[in-house]
């Protein structure tokens, strides 16, 4: 018999009955009442999760576009943008903020480490940059970045907004936009949100806010925040035709976060990524991110001299788990594990397992019940 699929990939995650059962609703007419109401707390719960007094958007799109809608109501033509990557994702945004017409400044790390703090905070002092993205996990590295001692040096730069990529962070990793000094925070549904892929979700602080209105009339169209801002106040409003569904499959995303308590569910995540990373290590592998700034929702995992990247995947697919290749450099070089959302102990120790049988059939045999121990010895402590 065929072993189910497990995706363990960094997004899209595994989507719970509950969620599932949103999107298989029959959808209603946008102005529905009821679901008028419903579009509204979802915008309310996304405002006092991630603590802005700014607005909410939550349109049809991914990451990408959120990230596009992000720069595109905050900057005009020839400002000076400060992009800090620490990968793939962090490295979008220079092409992204160019294609505007930016003027694009980047500070780089080595694959696997950080840009330093005091290196930011230096860059910052010689122009007057009107905005500095920070992805706050980069899914290519696995590095999660310092975001709160980075917000409180941008803090000391008052025209200087920071804009963060929290693709793959948000609702795993602490962001709190007012008190941590980001003005606006873009993300999507797929990952830690564990809803299925096409929401683009944008918090805007109260200074990102300030900034869209001093730029009057914006070239983009599709993603302007003015466009948007009655219709999050009042979603009986129309502009773009609503995801229905998609947004009732967030908004049982959010109840399930609500339930869960988010602090409780920030712990969660770093309980399960140490007690995943310290399996994978007892495996015999080794991770690219620097330990002190490792992410808790995937980890890059680099291969053991003797593992060939496409037979393990393959391999680990036959035995029931979905994981994700390397990016870049790193491509056949390293697999990437999400374990972020709504996964719980069972598909943590399936997966675990998995990847020893895997081992064990490509000719690593002292592995079985080590990574499965370790996993098991984490989580209960
Ligand atoms: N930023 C980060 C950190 C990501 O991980 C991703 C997607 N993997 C994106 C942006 C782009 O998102 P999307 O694929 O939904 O457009």
């Amino acid at each position: 018999m065929k072993n189910r699929k497990l995706v363990m990939i960094p997004g899209p995650t595994p989507v719970v009955r509950s969620i599932q059962d949103q999107m298989g609703r029959e959808t209603v007419a946008f102005g529905d009442p009821d679901f008028v109401k419903d579009f509204k707390e979802v915008i309310g719960d996304l405002k006092d999760i991630f603590k802005t007094e700014g607005e909410a958007f939550v349109v049809a799109g991914t990451g990408t576009l959120a990230m596009e809608m992000g720069i595109a109501n905050i900057t005009k033509e020839s400002y000076d943008v400060l992009v800090v990557s620490h990968g793939f994702f962090g490295d979008r945004y220079v092409e992204l903020c160019q294609r505007k017409g930016l003027k694009v400044d980047v500070l780089k790390s080595e694959w696997g480490t950080i840009v330093p703090v005091e290196e930011i905070e230096k860059k910052l002092k010689e122009k007057n940059y009107k905005a500095i993205t920070v992805t706050h996990v980069d899914t290519s590295t696995g590095i999660c970045a310092p975001l709160a001692e980075i917000g409180e040096v941008v803090k000391k730069f008052e025209d200087t907004l920071l804009v963060v990529d929290g693709v793959c962070a948000t609702a795993a990793e602490p962001e709190y936009l007012d008190e941590m000094g980001i003005d606006v925070l873009i993300t999507g549904s797929q990952k830690a949100f564990g809803v299925a892929p096409g929401l683009a979700i944008v918090l805007a602080g109260p200074k990102a806010l300030e900034r869209r209105k001093s730029l009057g009339t914006i070239r983009d169209y599709y993603i302007d925040f003015e466009k948007w801002i009655p219709i999050m106040r009042d979603p009986a409003k129309y502009f773009g035709t609503p995801p229905v569904n998609l947004i009732w499959a967030l908004k049982e995303s959010l109840r399930i976060m609500k339930e869960e308590g988010i602090e409780n569910r920030y712990k969660r995540h770093i309980r399960v990524a140490r007690a995943m990373q310290a399996a994978l290590e007892e495996l015999g592998f080794t991770l690219l991110a620097e330990r002190e700034h490792r992410a808790v929702t995937l980890s890059n995992v680099l291969y053991m001299d003797g593992i060939e990247d496409g037979e393990f995947r393959k391999v680990l697919a036959e035995e029931g788990v979905v994981v994700a290749g390397g990016l870049g450099a790193y491509a056949g070089k390293m697999f990437r594990l999400g374990h972020m959302g709504n996964i719980d102990f069972h598909d943590l120790v399936s997966t675990i397992s998995a990847i020893e049988r895997t081992l064990y059939r490509l000719g690593i045999k002292d592995v079985l019940g080590k990574g499965v121990g370790k996993l098991t010895e984490e989580l209960l402590k």
